[in-house]
């Protein structure tokens, strides 16, 4: 719909309308004043023009009916005057009188019609110079038609005159305005793009007066000052901008930034990859309308929940919820945002994979579980062998009674080791400094392979060993290491089928500056999706093949006391043909000597 614009004159519009009514008024009262004189003066002239015609005919008369017989005067006078009258247009009668007053001749012109207004009529008397004697008059009348002519040709070209006069007065009046309201529409101009923000806008104008060129000047002056301290600003804004945009991108944890109507304004590389977007898939949109890979809108009926509180209630306690997108689980925090001016203006939504912590946490209840088991078998055995060894240990011969034992010294060895995973893993976990002394690697290998030669009698197990000769010593702390050896073997002797071998290496890599030991086994293997997790503390594969029962400590002691030993485990495993776990140190533990590393 078009605004209806309403006319308003300001007080210079109002002004140049006075100026040009009174420029009127005052050019119209001139050419009236100056028509009138004119009017007056040719009224005169005119009146003495009559005057001096009707002498001169006088005159002309007296002396043409000079000597002539009074009958014969008359005719003279006739024809004389039609003479005139012919010759004059303007005349429109002559009238010869005797002194008596009686019209001796009256010549009328039928053509010639006075004007009432311009019309006049003048006498003379008609003297006889000779004698002194007056004889008659004579009057003459005027039509007053050319002083009408002269007088509306004046009036004409006086009113053109003055008109013309008054066009280029009113002109210049408009053209001095034009040019006044020009500057100031430039000017107009100049200062709308500055408000529209358009700095370091220059006006560029020629032809303008001094003044005006200064004050050019001194906006094009500001603009550019605008300009620079804009582009200062945005410099430092900007720089402001990167330093946040940084931060927020660096932190570890997603954070979605929604504004008060649920729009997303700001979304942070670990949250795009929390949640599998694409780029900026969900910026500007509503993260109401976000499905996770379950099809759901996972964030509507917290967010919701969360605008349902007060202010307050936002500020003090954040609404935290848990997702889950393609099996990671995130915790969600939404937390108010307010300007620092203290305005709402929208929420936080930060992100945090808790999944590991989740995982640890079912694995430690499920630690606990496996750990009370495990010590209450041997402890039941231990006590009921016991028992039966009190009190009837007579009725039982020699090798029953041996046989006994040997069952109470296994189940011993199986307590003492799963004490030990345990105190170790304590003390790792508490950062406990070990001694490192220098160690032949071969000969902690074989120490481990005598210790469970028992085991293996009883799996009926047979061992190869397979070692480098000349194996440099290394830096180590020879129980950590040991322990490393025998969990591989025990567990290798747990998964591995009867009658099977387990296989031992011990070799070094030169090229790469390592020695590395593996146990191989022909067991049950692991499958490839486990493999990289069996090192992770309480972790244990629990299927049916899986079955033997455990702590899930001790590959992941393994693991941390070789990483604290500057090397690396590794598994490889095919289900159903066996397990190779192994470890590799670098051959020059002495420059690890002094670090950190020590403390294990
Ligand atoms: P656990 O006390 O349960 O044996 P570990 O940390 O030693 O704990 O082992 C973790 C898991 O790795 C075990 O539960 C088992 O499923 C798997 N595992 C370890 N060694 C072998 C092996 N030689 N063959 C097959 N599976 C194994």
């Amino acid at each position: 719909m078009s605004e209806h614009k309403k006319i308003s004159f300001t007080t210079q519009n109002r002004l140049i309308i006075f100026g040009l009514i009174l420029s009127t008024l005052l050019i119209m009262a001139i050419a009236v004043f100056a028509l009138n004189n004119i009017q007056k003066n040719l009224n005169e002239s005119y009146q003495n023009f009559g005057q001096v015609l009707s002498k001169t005919l006088a005159i002309e008369s007296v002396e043409v009916t000079k000597n002539v017989s009074k009958n014969e005067v008359s005719k003279i006078l006739k024809t004389h005057s039609d003479s005139i009258i012919k010759s004059h247009p303007d005349i429109v009668f002559i009238e010869f009188r005797d002194t008596n007053g009686n019209i001796i001749y009256n010549a009328k012109n039928n053509s010639a019609k006075s004007t009432q207004k311009r019309g006049i009529s003048v006498s003379s008397p008609l003297m006889d110079y000779s004698n002194n004697t007056t004889i008659g008059s004579v009057a003459i009348g005027l039509s007053g038609s050319f002083i009408s002519k002269i007088s509306s040709t004046t009036r004409m070209s006086i009113l053109f005159v003055f008109a013309i006069v008054w066009l280029v007065f009113a002109f210049v009046i408009l053209i001095n305005t034009y040019l006044i309201t020009r500057e100031l529409r430039i000017l107009h101009d100049g200062v709308s793009k500055i408000s529209s923000g358009e700095f370091g806008y220059r006006i560029e104008s020629k032809d303008v007066s001094e003044e005006v060129q200064e004050l050019f000047n001194a906006f094009n002056d500001m603009s550019i000052r605008l300009n620079v301290y804009e582009e200062q600003n945005i410099e430092q804004l900007t720089l402001e901008r990167n330093k946040l945009e940084a931060i927020l991108m660096s932190i570890a944890n997603g954070v979605v930034v929604c504004d008060n109507n649920d729009n997303v304004v700001l979304i942070n590389n670990h949250a795009k990859e929390l949640l599998e977007l694409q780029d900026d898939q969900l910026l500007n949109t509503d993260i109401q309308q976000y499905v996770d890979t379950e099809g759901e809108f996972c964030f509507a009926e917290k967010i919701n929940e969360y605008k349902k509180l007060s202010l307050n209630e936002k500020s003090s306690k954040p609404v935290t919820f848990n997702i889950t997108i393609d099996g990671r689980i995130l915790k969600s925090i939404i937390s108010p945002m307010f300007s620092q001016s203290e305005d709402y203006l929208g929420y936080i939504i930060v992100m945090i994979d808790v999944t590991k912590e989740i995982e640890t946490d079912q694995m430690k209840s499920q630690f606990i579980s496996n750990v009370s088991h495990e010590l209450r078998t041997p402890v039941t055995v231990l006590r009921s062998y016991i028992d039966t060894l009190y009190n009837y240990g007579d009725e039982f011969d020699y090798d029953t009674q041996k046989e006994f034992i040997g069952t109470l010294n296994t189940e011993i060895i199986r307590l003492n080791s799963m004490v030990n995973d345990i105190l170790d893993f304590s003390r790792l976990e508490a950062n406990a400094k070990i001694e490192k002394t220098e160690n032949d690697l071969g000969q902690i290998v074989d120490s481990c392979v005598s210790q469970v030669e028992v085991l293996l009698k009883e799996h009926n197990l047979k061992i190869e060993m397979e070692k480098d000769t000349d194996i440099p010593l290394i830096m180590c702390n020879y129980d950590s290491i040991a322990r490393a050896v025998t969990n591989y073997l025990s567990n290798a002797i747990k998964y591995a089928p009867q009658d099977s071998t387990i296989k031992v290496r011990l070799y070094k890599e030169l090229d790469k500056n390592l020695i590395t030991v593996t146990v191989r086994d022909e067991g049950i293997g692991i499958p490839p999706e486990f493999q990289k997790k069996v090192f992770e503390r309480f972790y244990r594969v629990e299927n049916k093949t899986h079955s033997v029962k455990g702590t899930g400590l001790g590959l992941h002691l393994v693991k941390t006391t070789i990483e604290k030993h500057q090397g690396h485990v590794f598994v490889n495993s095919q289900p159903n043909h066996g397990s190779t776990f192994g470890f590799s140190l670098p051959i020059d533990l002495t420059l690890v000597e002094n670090t950190d590393e020590n403390f294990i």
